[in-house]
């Protein structure tokens, strides 16, 4: 069954080699020869990943005969011209755990379609219909979980799929396996949660709790852009964490120890960042999936598309998460103070803000923050995380004044519904015409300079008192020698700007092997500076160099930030509390 002038078949019957073998027919191939590409990167995720690197092996023929296939660039191919249609057959690799590409083993199937679909040079805007096989008996019990408007497919969703273009084809992720589906309504909109992979989770208070999310969520705007939504979750091992977001659903990854089980404890806060992730991503569905930057309107995606704006996009994003769980009852007033102090900790902890403009973080995304390095925390700063603090330091400004944020990103949906999207530059004077202040200082010290934002001043207003304790007993190391030691214990991760590790000429990679003459370890090492030794000789390898130095310890006065409720607050200020977090 071919229903769509391009047509793409996938299979995977020996899911062992990680191959997924995709057939692309196209009815109606350019007549001076077709080009077919993979993109560089696909939305949500700034970095160029060159999907065309995993297809292994690929091939042309039309009416059964061999046609020529020439590799244009590196991700590029033009098959020669022919007179019926063209089919092209290729093998692409899957072995990738991230949210981000594809994956295929005997266990589980995943995938992107930037990863797997060529895109028809001059068909992208065409309708096109995708073909997933059964893997065969082995597999009897696997399902199929995606949003892809189905055109035919069994009960267990193999079948026919189409999608009205290249661009939307490519923002459907597809899970395939043994899946646990748990079923919920939020506000009258059907919503699925799928799980896959090895799991006890308790779908049904987990589904309780999302449903409150999404509740929130549709309220805060008004109106749901979608008519169902899916959560793909794949519960994994404990270093796994990520998520993608997508016009109607999600694909999430996530430690399986921070779900809950039945009859058994579990940790409150890592299930809070848990139903965090999926208050990030659901709320993308309208904010950078709809809303969006100009430049992501029609984005070539074969280049790096360049936009200033990521701090509201993913910073506001961020705002809204955790404040969506205290708005919704999942989180306490006293829970998500704690959380903002984490943020603000790390934050005046990273070098790298008084570098880094905010929308420069933006702007370089495609070579910084996807792109970390042992100099990361000294040269650049995250715009989720700045952004996230900007736009609290925003809504509390606006608040003071009658108004809030959340005005702005009504504005912003009621925009996109007329069919505007966000132009660069535009968010300040979007503001002005909103809440009629254009936050000046904010904009020019915060977003275009490198400030920090007047945070302790701003929460005061609100009853919140900002204060800053002594660093903990974990952090001796970095707070007295300026350096970060790696999970190992003795490889140096980081030496941050100015600190008496720079002084001393270690770097990162150096590998410490004693102090004064004991073997070198965090343990020992937090001893002699508790002991306040005003100078510790060390030995380390640089590669396989040996080589001495003296290190001079001093403070480096590392920010540990505390949120609290003043005891002197005023009953005004719990009233723009109360309104601020939806608490009564
Ligand atoms: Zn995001």
């Amino acid at each position: 069954m071919k229903p769509h002038d391009i047509h793409y078949a996938v299979r995977f019957n020996t899911p062992q080699n990680h191959l997924f073998e995709i057939e692309c027919h196209i009815a109606k191939p350019a007549t001076e020869g077709q080009q077919l590409s993979l993109p560089a990167w696909l939305p949500g995720s700034y970095l160029v990943r060159d999907f065309a690197r995993h297809i292994v092996s690929i091939q042309a023929s039309s009416n059964g005969e061999v046609i020529k296939l020439a590799k244009v660039d590196k991700s590029t191919w033009r098959a020669a011209p022919c007179p019926g249609a063209l089919v092209i057959r290729y093998q692409v690799y899957a072995y990738d755990l991230s949210v981000r590409t594809a994956y295929l083993d005997h266990s589980r199937g995943y995938f992107n379609g930037s990863s797997l679909f060529l895109q028809v040079a001059g068909q992208e805007h065409k309708r096109c219909s995708v073909e997933i096989h059964h893997p065969g008996k082995a597999y009897a019990d696997w399902s199929i979980a995606t949003t892809l408007p189905m055109l035919k497919t069994n009960a267990r969703g193999f079948g026919t799929y189409e999608a009205d273009s290249y661009q939307s084809l490519i923002d459907y992720p597809v899970e395939i396996g043994t899946l646990a589906i748990a079923e919920f309504k939020a506000m009258g909109v059907p919503h699925r949660l799928i799980v896959s992979g090895k799991h006890e989770a308790d779908l049904k208070t987990i589904s309780r709790d999302l449903k409150k999310i999404c509740e929130h969520h549709i309220r805060f705007f008004g109106t749901a852009p979608f008519q169902h939504y899916d959560f793909l979750l794949y519960a994994a091992a404990d270093n796994q964490y990520g998520g993608l977001e997508h016009r109607d659903s999600t694909s999430l990854i996530c430690p399986r120890s921070w779900l809950p089980v039945k009859h058994e404890e579990h940790d409150r806060q890592q299930y809070q960042d848990f139903l965090g992730l999926c208050s990030h991503e659901y709320f993308h569905a309208w904010h950078v999936k709809r809303i969006r930057p100009s430049v992501f309107a029609d984005p070539d995606l074969g280049h790096e598309a360049y936009t200033r704006l990521l701090w509201v996009f993913e910073g506001f994003t961020a705002y809204y998460d955790t404040l969506a769980l205290v708005r919704s009852s999942l989180m306490s007033e006293q829970e998500y103070l704690a959380a903002l102090s984490k943020d603000i900790t790390r934050y005046l902890r990273t070098p790298g803000r008084k570098v880094q403009a905010l929308e420069e973080s933006s702007f370089d995304t495609w070579i910084k923050l996807y792109k970390p390095d042992e100099n990361t925390p000294n040269s650049q700063i995250s715009y989720y995380l700045k952004g996230s603090l900007v736009a609290l330091a925003m809504d509390i400004s606006l608040r003071l004044k009658g108004r809030s944020l959340d005005e702005v990103m009504h504005a912003l949906w009621q925009r996109y519904q007329s069919g505007q999207l966000v132009d660069e530059g535009s968010m300040q004077a979007l503001i002005r015409e909103t809440c009629g202040d254009k936050l000046s200082t904010l904009f020019r010290d915060c977003v275009q300079g490198c400030e920090d934002p007047p945070l302790e001043k701003l929460l005061a207003k609100f009853g919140i008192s900002f204060s800053s304790s002594k660093a903990n007993d974990a952090d001796t190391v970095r707070q007295w020698l300026g350096l970060q030691l790696a999970n190992d214990d003795t490889r140096i991760s980081h030496v941050f700007s100015g600190s008496a590790a720079e002084q001393a000429g270690l770097a990162a990679g150096d590998v410490l092997i004693a102090h004064d003459q004991l073997k070198a370890s965090s343990k020992s090492l937090k001893q002699q500076l508790k002991r306040g030794r005003k100078q510790i000789n060390l030995h380390f390898f640089r590669r396989d160099e040996l080589m001495t130095t003296s290190i001079k310890p001093h403070d480096h006065a590392l920010a540990n930030v505390s949120l609290t409720l003043s005891d002197k607050r005023k009953p005004e200020q719990d009233q723009l509390r109360q309104d601020w977090l939806e608490i009564s």
